[in-house]
């Protein structure tokens, strides 16, 4: 741990001098109390860093949540043991490749049977905080359940006793992204009518009390919910399609849900503050985590160990060490190829960007996080499927 200035403390050991100087000029902002928190996994991100625990005092930076609000990791242990799992497993992709579209309207014409309690509990959620999610995307509702791009992702792995883990990562997808977008564009124009001069203008923020503070506060909590539904959603079609691919019911001994990008209110040093994990996950002491590493490396469960310093957190993942232009000049197919030798995936160039590489070293990243979470389960992928 160390000490940059007196509303910056960092875990990170591998830091670029960019992100460093993003979390510097962000832990200027006069409201941060008492510090921000740089996790080991932290990277540049839009006007507030990837793997930053920001708490605010009195106001809020929606950039500090960013655009996928409630994005997050599901994980569900199953009964089952590797041994199961022999043979191809290629059907078994496949299978949860259909049963989970990536994007709405694609594969996704109705609201299946599974998500409509679902989306009837949203939309009773949406009412009570009197605003519509379709004035920000019309078919909020087919997104539920869906995976959407990039690096969220869907794996089945086996832990350090061969024991089977469902694994997921994804967010409030279209809907969560448009309602982040419409309150960063209203924090702005706030910062434009009161002549507030920020160090960026991706840090403009919202006051509480003011009626665009608690609109964003209310539709903020409506995306998480989302977002964690639209996760219990697809964990539940994940662990259909495993059953019927083992011909055996699955009995569930444990299921994770967790945002590592969200706010909630908290107390900490005396003071109830609004903290927003952009790429970190809760840590309080005890509370179960999850931190994936990256396709073709191990991931891990964890549980909290109560750092005051952190905030009560930890990091969320490897985190990237290589934008992903670079990471495409960089490497090749055939290095992508070697990382996933043994993993059932689909074998595009489109995952080039993402190839382990691209991320920081995952052993660097939990040895930097010993403090802040004990690490329970190692978990190893045998399939692969990313958005
Ligand atoms: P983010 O939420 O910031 O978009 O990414 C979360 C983390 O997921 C990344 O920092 C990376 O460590 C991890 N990750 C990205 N792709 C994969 C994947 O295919 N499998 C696993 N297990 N982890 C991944
Ligand atoms: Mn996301
Ligand atoms: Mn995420």
């Amino acid at each position: 741990m160390e000490r940059i200035n007196e509303r910056l403390v960092n875990w990170a050991s591998i830091l670029d001098a960019g992100t460093r100087e993003q979390a510097e000029t962000a832990s200027r902002l006069p409201f941060v109390h008492p510090h921000i928190a740089l996790m080991p996994d932290a990277h540049l991100g839009r006007g507030a860093t990837v793997g930053s625990v920001i708490p605010t005092e009195r106001a809020i930076v929606p950039a500090a949540v960013g655009v996928d609000i409630g994005c997050g990791m599901a994980a569900v242990r199953t009964q089952f043991t590797r041994d199961r799992f022999a043979g191809d497993l290629a059907p078994l992709r496949r299978a949860i490749e259909r049963a989970i579209p990536l994007n709405a309207g694609q594969q996704n014409r109705t609201v299946v049977a599974t998500a409509e309690p679902r989306v009837e509990e949203l939309t009773e959620r949406a009412e009570r905080a009197g605003f519509d999610p379709a004035r920000d995307k019309k078919d909020w509702a087919l997104q539920l359940g869906s995976l959407g791009s990039g690096n969220h992702f869907i794996e089945v792995t086996v832990d350090e006793r061969d024991r089977v883990w469902l694994f997921l990562h994804s967010g409030s997808r279209g809907v969560g992204n448009k309602i982040a977008q419409r309150h960063m564009k209203v924090a702005q124009d706030a910062m434009t009518r009161w002549w507030i001069e920020l160090p960026h203008r991706d840090l403009a923020y919202l006051v509480e009390g003011t009626r665009e503070f608690w609109a964003y506060i209310r539709e903020l909590r409506w995306a998480q919910h989302f977002a964690l539904l639209n996760r219990e959603e697809m964990m539940d079609r994940v662990v259909r399609q495993t059953a019927e691919f083992v011909g055996e019911p699955v009995i569930e001994q444990e299921r994770i849900n967790c945002h590592h990008n969200y706010t909630e209110q908290e107390t900490h040093f005396g003071k109830q503050v609004w903290v927003s994990r952009k790429g970190a996950i809760n840590a309080e002491p005890g509370r179960p985590g999850l931190i994936p590493g990256s396709m073709g490396t191990a991931s891990y469960v964890v549980t909290g160990r109560g750092d005051a310093m952190s905030l009560n957190s930890s990091p969320h993942g490897a985190g990237r060490a290589y934008s992903r232009t670079k990471a495409r000049r960089t490497f090749t197919i055939e290095q992508l190829r070697e990382a996933m030798a043994g993993i059932e995936y689909r074998d595009t160039d489109a995952f080039l960007d993402e190839i382990p590489a691209a991320y920081k070293d995952v052993d660097v990243v939990m040895a930097d996080a010993a403090d802040l979470v004990e690490v329970r389960h190692t978990l190893r992928q045998i399939v692969n499927v990313k958005g």
